[in-house]
């Protein structure tokens, strides 16, 4: 990943080159794969129509199990432009204000929540009020206590909550948990994520401490929290962390620009993580063992990711991450399914746990304790 823009530039090129591509029409590609799968289909709405949202709309028209039917926005143009993409239905589309009515849809089983990180909260216990399951994008709230909250009312409500975490599904990622499992690289001693990209329009909510929560720890450094816990295979017991700030306009009071942060875990391994809205090139995974290694660059971006161990390099094919995260959400949504990386709201609490004790361990600068459990 190396930066938004570039991601940009490099989906514009693609989309361009997209029509003529295919031999055969995005139209017939769902009716041959819906044709081949007979099973119960997930139909979920999207709140949130922005950049994130349509990436994962345009891949879930090649999902099996998982269907876009619905949308929740506050731009009306923009309904009316996804109504006539995707065939949606006006009795499917809502905005920030009547959500609530969802509850009267017996059309949509789910609301995948794609909007800025300080909405998520209240926006995810209004759906599970409505009985709806709910998928929520990283970071699912802006503290663990907020994150805790939703859990309980996801729970208190009888619906299921999962977290867009769509590198627990990544079949490269898979294979070293895999290898991890089976001991491939002996005892696990070390792990470095290393997590950012510069960003640019300072007036993005992502530079907005009300709506993103914080900075690059909540956008881009989880990346490394999270993946430091699949890599090692352990939940850390404590965290030590350190904030460089050069830009105090652009980045204001309580938005991190760059944080490096080291973390324990009860085997003894440690962890030494980089999180940054300041520099490029920086989207790289290590984990070593006493007898290997695996090394991923880039580990975390929308592919295709790239890796090698001590046995050689990284194999598996790409798919589109959020094809893969949709049908297997799918699965757990409506077959009780157990993702080989756990994706469920608990999981979602403990990367917050870490980032408050990160925030908390930059502030004091002392060593922070860590309970996830
Ligand atoms: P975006 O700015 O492109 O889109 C946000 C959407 O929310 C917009 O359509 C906007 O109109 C809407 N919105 C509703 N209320 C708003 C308000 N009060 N202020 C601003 N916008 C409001 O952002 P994005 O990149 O799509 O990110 C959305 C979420 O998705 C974030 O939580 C982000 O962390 C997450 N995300 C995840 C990934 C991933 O790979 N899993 C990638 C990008 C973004």
């Amino acid at each position: 990943m190396n930066s938004r823009r570039d991601f940009l530039q490099k989906l514009a090129v693609s989309a361009a080159a997209m029509p003529f591509m295919p031999l055969i029409s995005a139209a017939s590609r769902r009716s041959i794969l819906s044709a081949t799968y007979e099973g119960q289909v997930l139909r979920v709405a999207i709140m949130g129509l922005g950049s994130y949202g349509t990436r994962v709309a345009e891949a879930m028209q090649s999902c099996k199990r998982a269907k876009l039917v619905g949308v929740i926005s506050g731009t009306p143009a923009k309904i009316t432009a996804w109504q006539a993409k995707y065939n949606i239905p006006e009795k499917n589309c809502y905005n920030y204000e009547n959500f609530d009515r969802i509850k009267d849809n017996p059309d949509i089983d789910a609301v995948y929540v794609i909007t800025p990180n300080a909405l998520h909260h209240d926006q995810v216990i209004r759906v599970a009020k409505a009985g709806k399951h709910v998928i929520c994008e990283k970071p699912m709230a802006v503290n663990a206590r907020e994150g805790q909250e939703m859990v309980d009312a996801c729970r208190h409500n009888k619906v299921k909550l999962l977290v867009g975490y769509r590198m627990h599904f990544e079949p490269k990622t898979l294979e070293v948990i895999r290898m991890r499992k089976n001991g491939e690289f002996g005892k696990v001693l070390f792990f470095q994520g290393q997590c950012g990209f510069r960003i640019g329009d300072p007036t993005q909510w992502r530079l907005n401490r009300q709506l993103a929560g914080g900075g690059a720890m909540m956008d881009i450094g989880i990346y490394a929290i999270n993946g430091s816990r699949y890599m090692v295979g352990e939940d850390p017991i404590w965290v030590t962390a350190q904030e460089t700030k050069t830009d105090k306009v652009k980045f204001k009071e309580g938005v991190d620009e760059t944080i490096q942060f080291q973390l324990g875990f009860p085997s003894g391994a440690v962890a030494s993580c980089l999180s940054t809205y300041n520099m490029n090139n920086l989207d790289r995974f290590f984990l070593n063992g006493e007898k290997g290694f695996a090394e991923m660059q880039p580990s975390t971006g929308y592919g295709p990711i790239k890796g090698r161990t001590h046995k050689g390099e990284l194999t598996q094919p790409h798919m589109t991450h959020q094809t893969v995260q949709m049908d297997e959400m799918a699965g757990i949504i409506l077959e009780g399914k157990q993702p080989i990386v756990p994706v469920d709201g608990e999981e979602g609490v403990k990367d917050l746990k870490i980032i408050d004790a990160i925030y908390a361990a930059c502030k004091t600068g002392r060593k922070q304790e860590l309970k996830l459990a």
